[in-house]
């Protein structure tokens, strides 16, 4: 299939053509004629499917069709900032053979330039909740004009706390018009949005249902929470990552990990909600430009990051919300991409470990590194004896640690497990032999 024979016009044609896409994602093939034809479209697509351009491109298309400059036909909204400038920038990117204007409205940043661009006329906004709402008490945005309104990522939005700001804001929409909604993954909470929003909703699912994305490998170490930097950045030097972007659960423990990061060597920048905007972006291109190896980010700030084939994403710290993992490792293997996605999970983090595992229905292989073995009892649970398969599993383990000593087998590695060797109780460091710790064998979590 071609988007020639998706319907869409020349100016949008060309447009992709020089975007260099030649073939329509399975998204895009599904999602583009139905909303052409004017359905109200609710979506399941993991990030990275390229359902930016599957909602944009009909959108771009029916304001196009039939032209009335000046007033706001069209509203975006999205969780984060970053998503709405990328929306944004994909808006721009596909509608450049059209007279159609974009503006982006967020918050963090000063808001008299968005309100200057809004009093002279755009065609199309892409907000954030909250600060569209601003711009609504301040009377510089007008959406009784609007035609199509798209709810991008709406889980998340409803997972931030925005559902009261999109009820305000769709209360000024006329009842007239198509609504689109994206979400990576079904919950109640998003057939409810659905059944307030939209009207008679065409649906379109083409990833399996809380799946994660096919192309991403995943696996697991086990660690104790207090080794995790330590082995992080063993697996950096092990393995030569170039441009990883790791998740932590707190704001506080994206800067602590960039940091501690930045003095062994691995350069590394922190991207969070307490952050100026000017600060995220900054980080975003630095990282983008491989200045920098490490982005060490929160959920939320993560969310909507387009970095182009990124190769790794690292759970630092496993997210309580398992649909988060999903989110997280949508940000690796994009669009066809090939990519790896490594959770360090310790003995506290079992049972997010074991609820991710469900969710996105895969036995996700847990080993360990040797040299960085669990000693935290509750990691190491005993290894049932009857379990065969579990035998077998455990001896590709210790392969796969081997695999891991043989590229770690410099001086560097070594001293700095001994310092990072924690203390037991009295202060003292536990015994080792030769610097490593004692070997206790490798389980299954979860
Ligand atoms: P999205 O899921 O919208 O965030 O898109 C993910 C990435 O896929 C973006 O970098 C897009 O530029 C890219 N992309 C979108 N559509 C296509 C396509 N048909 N062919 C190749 N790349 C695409």
């Amino acid at each position: 299939m071609t988007f020639s024979t998706l319907g869409l016009s020349a100016e949008l044609l060309r447009a992709v053509a020089e975007q260099g896409y030649d073939t329509p994602t399975p998204i895009q093939a599904q999602a583009i004629p139905t909303i052409l034809a004017g359905n109200d479209l609710m979506a399941t697509a993991q990030t990275g499917t390229g359902k930016t351009a599957a909602f944009t491109l009909p959108l771009l298309h029916r304001l196009a069709a039939a032209p009335a400059k000046g007033r706001t036909r069209a509203l975006v909204l999205v969780p984060t900032r970053e998503l709405a400038a990328q929306v944004a920038e994909a808006v721009r990117a596909y509608g450049r053979h059209l007279p159609l204007r974009c503006a982006q409205v967020f918050g963090g940043v000063n808001i008299n330039p968005q309100m200057r661009e809004l009093r002279a006329g755009v065609e199309i906004v892409v907000a954030t909740p909250g600060r569209l709402i601003d711009h609504l008490e301040r009377r510089t945005v007008n959406l009784s004009g609007v035609e199509v309104l798209v709810l991008d990522e709406a889980d998340r939005m409803l997972d931030i706390g925005f559902m009261p700001a999109i009820e305000r804001i769709v209360k000024q929409l006329p009842q007239e018009r198509q609504t689109l909604l994206f979400s990576a993954t079904f919950s109640d909470a998003i057939r409810t949005l659905a059944r307030r929003f939209l009207r008679n909703p065409q649906t379109v699912d083409v990833a399996r249902r809380n799946a994660a994305a096919d192309d991403v490998s995943q696996s697991a170490y086990l660690v104790d929470h207090a080794r995790k930097r330590e082995l992080l950045a063993h697996l950096f030097d092990a393995q030569n990552w170039q441009q990883v972007l790791v998740f932590t659960r707190t704001k506080h423990g994206a800067d602590r990990l960039a940091k501690q990061l930045d003095k062994s060597g691995i350069e590394a920048t922190a991207i969070h909600g307490d952050k100026s905007q000017n600060q995220r972006m900054r980080a975003l291109a630095e990282f983008k430009r491989m200045k920098v190896r490490a982005l060490v980010a929160t959920d939320v700030a993560a969310r909507g990051l387009d970095i182009d084939e990124l190769p790794h994403v690292v759970n630092f710290d496993m997210p309580n919300n398992p649909e988060d993992y999903v989110h997280r490792i949508g940000r690796t293997g994009r669009a066809g991409q090939s990519g790896a996605a490594i959770s360090l999970v310790s003995a506290e983090e079992r049972d997010q470990f074991a609820a991710i595992k469900k969710l996105v229905k895969l036995e996700i292989p847990a080993t360990t590194v040797e040299g960085f073995e669990p000693q935290h009892a509750r990691a190491v649970p005993a290894a049932r004896p009857s379990a065969n398969g579990e035998q077998r599993h455990r001896h590709a383990q210790r392969g796969h640690a081997a695999r891991y000593d043989k590229s770690d087998g410099n001086a560097k590695h070594e001293r700095r497990r001994n310092e990072g060797a924690p203390a037991s109780r009295n202060g003292q460091r536990r015994p080792e032999k030769n610097g490593r710790r004692p070997f206790r064998g490798n389980a299954v979590v979860g």
